[in-house]
This record gives structure tokens, C-alpha cells and sequence, in this order.
């Protein structure tokens, strides 16, 4: 009998196709693994999940608050209030240089809802997808349950883990549908420039292909500067710009982002929302009012602290023999070279969390090309990082 659970449980009929062909985060799967370790009384220095290690700034928790008490606590149009539209709007103006009309501005409950509904909305069963690998699973996952095919674009540490605008080009079939980008980028925290992002839009409107820009660290470099692709036709024709508040503003349980897209795809993008979910929380949307009209010093302080964090794990991790590790130009990831080690990257990742109490993800939860390399989110204490460092030269003794 097909469908049966390693408990035991089975099922009387089989589930659809489609949903064996989509997969979940090793990130998840490692935390669980290291919480275990943690509840038989091991050790564990956390660097496998990607979120910031601060509070939601207490502006936005208390606009949030103040919204629940003044009964904001009820199904909004779905694709969202119109004072975080309206928020929205001038946030692109601000931060990517031009303005969006409102029918472009749909509020998701989290950036990853963008990425399913603009995919189920370009993509046809046997289209093509380019995305980066190393990249961020979900891409692929949601490629493959979408029954297209996913064409990898290698990010090598030569190129400082940036996507090479030639790899796209040799890539480029008749069934190209989509490019997919994200930088600052989730494994590597290589951010690309700006010229090779306007090569990559070029050559999406020489072979009409879409691009989605996945920007939800776009507020996270250090020395360079974030650029859209989604700058060269404002997202009207066939870019769709996705961000949100879960990184830079510290809120991942909050559950809220943005895309901009074509007006005619902002309305399919509205039709999945209002089948999916409904709406975006309403309290949520307020707190996100607030997170984009507020203060913003939290950013910036966030972000010298992170530089401090990244200069001291690169420069811990160069110091562990059979390790090397580039400098990050965004996010929070560190992304080190285990070849000399003579370990595979999931023997280095699992031979640290049970011999060093570190828990990291390896490269490959991220794709073949990640075979090599580990990937340290480093939202954690100065001293989590010494100290981590210290164990694992000690696990290798
Ligand atoms: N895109 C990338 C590249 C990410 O790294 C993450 C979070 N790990 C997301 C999207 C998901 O964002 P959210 O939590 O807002 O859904």
C-alpha cells in the first residue's frame, strides 16, 4: 500500500501529485535536531535559523497593540488596508527611485506568499525557471510542485557568489518563463551590483521573461548599495518586486510583506489571496503602518551591530584550519568554504552539532552547488560566536 507514514498512520487514497513534488526547509529539520540535542542536556550554539536576534521595535509592538484595542481585528480588502498601501507606495518611491500606482501595491502575510502566488501566476506546467543555486528553497520547491523545471545558475565563490549575467544568457530556452533573484542573497550574502542587474533586465525584456526580485534583506548591506531590477520597467510589464517587514524590522511572526507587480497580475495576485487566505491580519497591516512611517533608527542600529557580528565570525571562521570564508556584502549569513576539511558539507554540519554543540545549515539544503560550504546565520551574541568558534577548532583537535 502506497502512503504509509513511518508511525504507522496510511491513507485510504493517495494524495495528489503535485503535492509530493513540493519539499520543506532544512533549517526547520536541523532546529528540530538541535532542540533535541538540547533536551537530552546538550550545548547548542543556534546559527541555523535566519532570523534577526532582536525584538520587534517597541513603536511598532505597540501600534500593533493599540490596533487590537481599537478593534482593527477584522478581514480587510485582501490585498490590504490602504493607509499600508499608501505606506508602500512611497517606501518604493524612497528606497528603489520610482512610484508605483496603487493597483501595482498587493500587502501578503509574509514575503513567501508573494513568491507562491507570482509563481502560480507565470508559471506554466513545463516552462523553464532560472534561479540561483545556491538559492533559497522555496523557488525550487514551488517550481517542482508547479510541475516546470527548475535551470540553476551557479553562484561560485570566484564571482563572490554573484550571479553571472552570461550564466543566464546560456540558459535562456524558448521555455524560459521566469528568472527568479534575490540579493542580498539567502545562503551566500552576496549582493549583485547594479550593472549586472540591469543586464539581467535586459535580457528579460529582449526574450519577454519575467523576473520576480525577491528583496527581503534590501535593507541589509554593508559598504554597497541594494538595486532592484524591477527599476528598468517599474514593474509594469514583467518585473514583481516582493519584500517585507520580517528582517529589517525584526516582525518574521508577524507575518507581513508587499509585491509590486503588473497591475493586470496584481489583480490575478488579489483572486489567490482571496482564495488562500482571505486577507493579511489587519492588526499587522497597522504595525507595518507604523514600521514604514516611524522611526527607522532600529535599522541602522541594527545593522552596525550585524557588521560587528559578520567581521567576527569571517575573521573566527578564517581561523579554524580547513575553513575560509569571504566577507558577506548583505543579510546575515556566512557562508565558509569546508573543502580542506575532507568532509562532505552534511558530515562537517552534523560532525559540529554533536561533536562542537553548533548548529549550522550545510550548503547543499540549498542546492548541488552549495556542496562544500556551510551556511552560519549569524544572528547571535559576540560571544556565542567566540565561543562557537573555539569549539569547533577544538572538535576538529
Ligand atoms: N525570501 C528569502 C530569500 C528568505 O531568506 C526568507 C526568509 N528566510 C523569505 C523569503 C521569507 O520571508 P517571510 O518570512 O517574510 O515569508
Amino acid at each position: 500500500m502506497k502512503n504509509i507514514h513511518k508511525n504507522g498512520d496510511y491513507l485510504m487514497a493517495e494524495l495528489s501529485k503535485a503535492s509530493s513534488r513540493i519539499y520543506g526547509e532544512a533549517a526547520f529539520e536541523v532546529l528540530g535536531k538541535a532542540q533535541e540535542l538540547e533536551r537530552q542536556g546538550k550545548n547548542i550554539i543556534h546559527f541555523e535559523i535566519g532570523e534577526p536576534d532582536m525584538e520587534t521595535p517597541e513603536n511598532i509592538a505597540k501600534a500593533g497593540i493599540k490596533a487590537i484595542k481599537d478593534k482593527k481585528t477584522h478581514y480587510t480588502p485582501s490585498n490590504g488596508i490602504l493607509e499600508l498601501r499608501l505606506a508602500v507606495q512611497d517606501e518604493v518611491e524612497k528606497t528603489r527611485g520610482y512610484r508605483p500606482a496603487l493597483e501595482q501595491v498587493v500587502i501578503t502575510p509574509g514575503l513567501k506568499p508573494g513568491i507562491f502566488f507570482s509563481m502560480l501566476a507565470i508559471v506554466n506546467p513545463g516552462d523553464e525557471v532560472i534561479y540561483q543555486d545556491p538559492g533559497y528553497p522555496t523557488y525550487g520547491s514551488v517550481t517542482s510542485f508547479l510541475g516546470a523545471k527548475g535551470v540553476l545558475v551557479p553562484l561560485l565563490e570566484e564571482n563572490e557568489f554573484r550571479m553571472n549575467p552570461d550564466d543566464i544568457k546560456s540558459r535562456i530556452t524558448d521555455k524560459t518563463k521566469l528568472i527568479i533573484v534575490n540579493s542580498p542573497q539567502n545562503p551566500t550574502g552576496s549582493v549583485i551590483t547594479k550593472a549586472e542587474l540591469e543586464e539581467i533586465a535586459e535580457l528579460a525584456e529582449d526574450h519577454d521573461i519575467f523576473i520576480i526580485s525577491d528583496e527581503i534583506y534590501s535593507k541589509m548591506t554593508y559598504e554597497i548599495d541594494h538595486y532592484t531590477p524591477t527599476k528598468r520597467d517599474e514593474a509594469k510589464k514583467r518585473t514583481v518586486l516582493l519584500d517585507g517587514f520580517s528582517k529589517y524590522f525584526a516582525m518574521t511572526g508577524w507575518r507581513l510583506g508587499f509585491m509590486v507587480a503588473p497591475v493586470l497580475m496584481a489583480e490575478r495576485l488579489q483572486d489567490f489571496l482571496v482564495s488562500a487566505v482571505s486577507c493579511t491580519a489587519d492588526f499587522t497591516q497597522w504595525a507595518g503602518v507604523e514600521a514604514l512611517t516611524g522611526d527607522q533608527s532600529f535599522i541602522s542600529e541594527m545593522m552596525k551591530r550585524f557588521k560587528q557580528k559578520r567581521d567576527r565570525i569571517v575573521k573566527g571562521l578564517n581561523s579554524i584550519p580547513g575553513f575560509s570564508c569571504l566577507s558577506p556584502r548583505g543579510a546575515f549569513y556566512a557562508f565558509p568554504n569546508i573543502k580542506d576539511t575532507g568532509l562532505t558539507s552534511k558530515e562537517c554540519a552534523d560532525h559540529l552539532l554533536h561533536n562542537a554543540g553548533v548548529a549550522c545549515l550545510p550548503g547543499t539544503a540549498f542546492g548541488p552547488y552549495g556542496e562544500g560550504y556551510l551556511r552560519f546565520s549569524y544572528a547571535n551574541t559576540l560571544e556565542n560566536i567566540d565561543l562557537a568558534i573555539k569549539r569547533i577548532k577544538d572538535s576538529f583537535k
